[in-house]
């Protein structure tokens, strides 16, 4: 009996269109699932429709299926998930574990994003208010696949975080959590930009009682002018119809060896080859890509 347990996923918001950076998490992510034969699973994190790029939705859709990256099952959509996110929330603030915050943008300034727990002992109602969760002072640490040993002290450095928005729609720490397990994700591969996000998941995930998967967290692109290849930041969507070059590049970035003949394949045909060979252990924890690699 020789039972596959891996569970991948990639999670793209949809604020914007696939560009480099994400082909290389999003291949990452395939080929560390597929090298050992298991599943790999795709979630629309479409939770906030104010940032909502149209037509960014089968805009990334239609990249990974000309990129060759093939998923399993019917796409998640987070925008049904609302009843799981809601439920949840309610829960926490039941149990006092989180509260109402209705502090305004102007009286947050000044605290570097770090919650200065105002609210933390008034008893606001749910309405017009935010729910933060309260969070404990301790260190959280994990051991990242690329990055090595990771911690952060949640008091000190996030202090008490949103999980529902004042004008009501769920925060992305709550979704991800709920969503990776309720999905079965046992591995989760994404860019470095996620990193210090991880200790607020573990703390969600220990409250909640889900199961901890690992992480792996692919280094970020960084341009030879220092900017980190974002969504907004030249950063050009991925052409559909250059994905094997493409693809090569991206492999090159994660460290991976290439060779000459793997020019002439499909997409198809170069992920299969690369999957074959796939070795973590050359991902390199930072990266800096020449500019004629950039698009
Ligand atoms: N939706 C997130 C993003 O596009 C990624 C979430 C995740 O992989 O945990 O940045
Ligand atoms: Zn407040």
């Amino acid at each position: 009996m020789n039972q596959i347990s891996y569970v991948g996923r990639f999670a793209p918001t949809p604020s914007g269109f696939l560009h480099f950076g994400s082909l290389v998490a999003a291949l990452a992510s395939w080929l560390d699932a597929r090298a050992v034969g298991g599943r790999w699973l795709l979630r629309m994190e479409d939770i906030d429709p104010p940032r909502e790029a149209p037509g960014a939705q089968a805009a990334i859709l239609h990249t990974l299926e000309s990129y060759g990256l093939e998923w399993d099952g019917e796409v998640v959509y987070q925008s049904l998930r609302h009843a799981a996110y809601a439920e949840v929330t309610e829960r926490l603030f039941r149990q006092g574990l989180a509260y109402a915050c209705t502090c305004s943008r102007k009286q947050l300034e000044g605290y570097n994003g770090i919650y200065p727990g105002l609210c933390r002992n008034c008893c606001h109602a749910q309405e017009d208010a935010a729910i933060r969760l309260r969070v404990p002072e301790l260190t959280y640490r994990f051991e990242d696949r690329v990055q090595g040993a990771f911690e952060q002290h949640l008091g000190r450095e996030v202090g008490d975080f949103v999980i529902r928005r004042r004008d009501g729609l769920y925060a992305y720490q709550l979704a991800v959590v709920l969503d990776d397990a309720w999905q079965g994700v046992t591995d989760i591969v994404r860019g470095a930009d996620l990193l210090d996000n991880t200790p607020r998941q573990l703390y969600l995930q220990e409250l909640l009682g889900l199961s901890q998967p690992r992480y792996l967290h692919v280094p970020l692109i960084i341009q030879p002018d220092g900017h980190k290849l974002g969504k907004s930041y030249r950063s050009a969507p991925l052409p559909t119809e250059q994905a094997t070059p493409l693809i090569l590049r991206a492999l090159r970035a994660l460290g991976q060896a290439t060779d000459a003949g793997m020019a002439l394949g499909t997409p198809a045909e170069v992920l299969a080859h690369a999957a074959l060979h796939w070795n973590p252990d050359a991902i390199p924890r930072r990266l800096t890509v020449p500019e004629a690699d950039l698009l």
